[in-house]
Order: structure tokens, then sequence, then C-alpha cells
């Protein structure tokens, strides 16, 4: 079922969500074997600093956005959390291990998130109502996460990726924000990774690797068409580690047999002041009318 998401301003404008997936350059998929969690405290923090990167582009821009904080983070570092929210942007969710949810059973899954809920929730004494999981890892093996996601008093999530891919991707889900879950009169919200159709396929835009790797012509082209012809809401994602070439490197063969995480590093800053120039964002909370 759609559910009718906010898709132009109060001056009739596009505005699409602007997201943050709040995690240190070690902690992504692609390292897990390089870097499995028992060794993250081991490894060079830098998520403060690159976090204060996007804040200042954003607020150089005056962007509100989600922020989705991987919580272990928020137990190490609080100050970060404080920061994002003290700036006027949505704390959200990322989980607490960052491991891929089909992974995991539904009862470590549920573990995971009621612990990343209770931590980030006690920090900025605000509810937190939605939850991205890591790797985009909803799947046709995970068909069973949003169910804990609502038992759980979350209101909606971004884990939905309507693409192909070997780590992740629902191909035939709907594009944009519907109603994937609805019991005892409680409704789930998922407001999916956006995606642009074209010749009858559905092509990424979402942010991350695709906005370093691709053109910015690609995403500019892609969230006009999302906007104008559909007239829906676009969503773009950004780590904080990708605004940092300076990060250490490491040997990796990523989980598809290839990594873009160290790919156009140096370009992104670029992309972003081009995009938050380029078009309206606020916060998932408010496209939702959640707040
Ligand atoms: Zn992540």
């Amino acid at each position: 079922m759609n559910y009718p998401a906010k898709s132009v301003a109060d001056d009739g404008t596009p505005v699409n969500g602007f997201t943050v997936d709040v995690e240190d350059w070690y902690q992504v998929a692609d390292f897990d074997a390089v870097v499995p969690f028992e060794r993250w405290d081991r490894c060079e923090s830098r998520v403060a600093r690159n976090t204060e990167r996007v804040l200042g582009l954003l607020d150089e821009h005056q962007v509100k956005g989600t922020f989705f904080v991987l919580t272990w983070n928020a137990e190490h570092y609080p100050e970060v959390v404080r920061r994002i929210a003290s700036a006027g942007h949505e704390i959200a969710s990322h989980g607490y291990t960052h491991k891929i949810v089909y992974q995991q059973t539904p009862e470590e899954f549920r573990q995971d998130v009621a612990r990343a809920k209770n931590t980030l929730e006690d920090l900025t004494g605000e509810p937190v109502l939605g939850y991205r999981a890591p790797s985009f890892s909803f799947t046709r093996k995970s068909l069973w996460a949003p169910d804990v996601l609502l038992d759980l008093g979350l209101r909606y999530d971004s884990s939905v990726f309507p693409v192909r891919d070997s780590l992740y991707g629902l191909p035939d889900a709907e594009r944009f924000p519907y109603v994937i879950r609805e019991r005892d009169g409680r409704r789930l919200i998922e407001f999916p990774i956006t995606t642009t159709s074209f010749l009858g396929r559905n092509l990424p835009l979402g942010g991350g690797g695709y906005l370093r790797v691709l053109p910015y012509s690609y995403m500019k082209w892609g969230m006009r068409r999302v906007n104008r012809r559909e007239r829906q809401p676009a969503l773009v994602y950004v780590h904080p580690w990708e605004l940092d070439p300076e990060q250490p490197r490491m040997k990796t063969a990523g989980k598809r047999g290839f990594s873009s995480h160290y790919v156009n590093l140096a370009g992104t800053e670029a992309k972003l002041r081009r995009l938050l120039r380029d078009f309206r964002f606020a916060p998932l909370r408010d496209l939702l009318d959640l707040g």
C-alpha cells in the first residue's frame, strides 16, 4: 500500500531526503574479513572528525537530514550523537553491530535493534523512529525483519533497495514510500533507497558508491526524473568516511569480489556541494510526517 510522502515544500519546490549512515571507515561489509567486529576498538577512529565534515556541509546549505547512527559508535563516542542532535538533525538507528540482517537469527536481530534504539534514546531523550539495515540487507532472506521493527516500536524503515545485487536488493519491491507492515493498528512505513525506472529497469541512484563512481550528471538526471515525472521524493545517502580521502588503506576483495570503497573519495565533497545546491532536502521523519 502506497504511503503519501511529502514531495514538495510549501513553495512548490520538490523536496528529497538527505540521509547519513554514521559509521567509521573500517565498519563496512567489505572489510568484515579483515577487521571483524571484535577488533573494531583497535582501529583509528575518524568518525567524529568526518561526521563534523558532513555537518559543516549541511550547515553551509542550511539542510537538515536524518543520521542513521551505528550504535557501537554512540556507545564509544556519545558526543558525536549529541553534536548531530544539537545541530537539529534527526537521529535514527543503523543497528549496533553492522552485521548483515540475513546472517542474523530473528532473535539476534531483535537484540541488536533494541540495544541500538535504547542507547540512542537514552542519549538524546527523543524517540527513535527510523531504522536502516547494514548494507540494505532487507532481502528475500530476511522478510521477517520488518515484524521485529514493528514489535520494537519503530515507525519507519529505510533498508529496501529495489534493485538486483549480490549483497542486497528486493528487485520487485515498491520504489517509493509504502506501508511494509501493519498490525494492531500500528504501521511500519518503508522509505526505499531511490531508483529511477528507465527502459523497464530500476537503475540505482541512492548515493554512496553510486554517487562516487558515477558522474554527478547521472545523479542529477535521475533525481529530476523522480521529482518531475513521478512526483516523488528521492533519497540520498552518504557515509562520513566517504569525505575522507586520507583514511588508512586496506587490501580487500569486498563482498562481491571487488570493492568501490576507495574509488573517488576525493570527489565526494564537491559532488555533495552540487547536490545540496541543486536540490531541496529534509529529514525522512518530516517527509513521512511522523514528527
Ligand atoms: Zn552501514
